[in-house]
């Protein structure tokens, strides 16, 4: 694992490919090297030192350390893809297509499809229940933020081309999100108990999809409608705080996301607040160490 302090010390210590594979090959397989395909570690390397041959009987297929991870398939250098890693698990607001392709020369599309690519790598797949005191609430992201609590209500015409994203927030910890169809009471019930854990004090507003869970958690309740903000603990600051860091990256950067790539934005934007005081290069490798994931063009475009 290595460490560096500034964005110069990165691109030295990731200048080649080489170096590059190598730090991948160290992250993935800790020195033995297993077939992607069966994972055996009953492999040889080729004298090219990229390209492994798997020695079991079945099996016998050829592979490098990117087959499996997110860097499959790829003609962009690993020293452009590791750089690009590097920005938008370090970088605080992260970084639109256009401003990546012109800083790693390549085109915008590309760039788009790696932002992408490193996006679905910085998911956290199996996140730890919240606890203590855990701010719920749903949002809608995309399009006006004008009037937000009166107008989460409206739905109908307003909330055409947004996506609904339910979101819970520990006061001292971790934020998750969920994007969900609705805000029946069901759907609200099930994100909650899937995020947060029983006996955890929930704080919500006066929806009354949080009803029905009195039993599960202590629960206190804000009245927006009644310009009730904050009440000693019970309140929804928190979380109004992390809704307003993702509307500003995904409308100050982005401009406009398609809602069916707007679970990525918020694997971007989740992943940088539960790391905010890690080191970069913590981030950086931590990000690197999650590479095993696939999101292929054609998956990306169909969606
Ligand atoms: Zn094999």
């Amino acid at each position: 694992m290595k460490t560096f302090k500034s964005i110069l010390e990165f691109q030295k210590t990731f200048s080649t490919d080489e170096k590059c594979r190598k730090e991948l090959e160290q992250s993935r397989w800790h020195g033995t090297p297993a077939c992607p395909h069966c994972g055996s570690i009953n492999v040889c390397r080729f004298a090219n030192g990229k390209v492994f041959k798997c020695r079991e009987k079945e099996c016998r297929k050829k592979f490098t350390v990117t087959v499996g991870t997110i860097y499959q398939n790829t003609k962009v250098p690993l020293t452009k893809w590791f750089l690009a890693t590097y920005i938008l698990s370090v970088h605080s607001k992260g970084i639109s297509s256009l401003q990546l392709s012109n800083w790693l020369g390549v085109t915008q599309k590309t760039a788009w499809f790696l932002n992408h690519r490193i996006r679905e790598m910085l998911k956290d797949t199996a996140p730890e229940l919240l606890s203590g005191i855990v701010e719920v609430d749903e949002t809608f992201v995309g399009g006006k933020e004008a009037n937000k609590h009166k107008s989460k209500k409206l739905g109908g015409q307003w909330a055409k081309g947004k996506t609904m994203v339910f979101g819970a927030i520990a006061r001292e910890g971790n934020v998750v999100t969920q994007i969900i169809p609705d805000t029946t009471k069901e759907t609200l019930i099930n994100a909650v108990r899937d995020n947060v854990e029983e006996g955890s004090i929930m704080v919500s507003d006066e929806n009354a999809g949080y009803t029905g869970l009195k039993h599960t958690y202590k629960h206190a309740r804000v009245n927006h409608s009644k310009g009730e903000y904050v009440r000693g603990a019970a309140h929804t600051n928190t979380l109004e705080g992390f809704w307003s860091l993702l509307k500003r990256q995904i409308t100050g950067i982005h401009h406009s996301v398609s809602p069916k790539h707007l679970d990525r934005y918020c694997n971007e934007a989740t992943y940088r607040y539960n790391r905010k005081q890690w080191a970069q290069d913590d981030r950086f490798n931590n990000a690197l160490h999650q590479c095993e994931r696939r999101l292929t063009y054609k998956t990306l475009i169909n969606k």
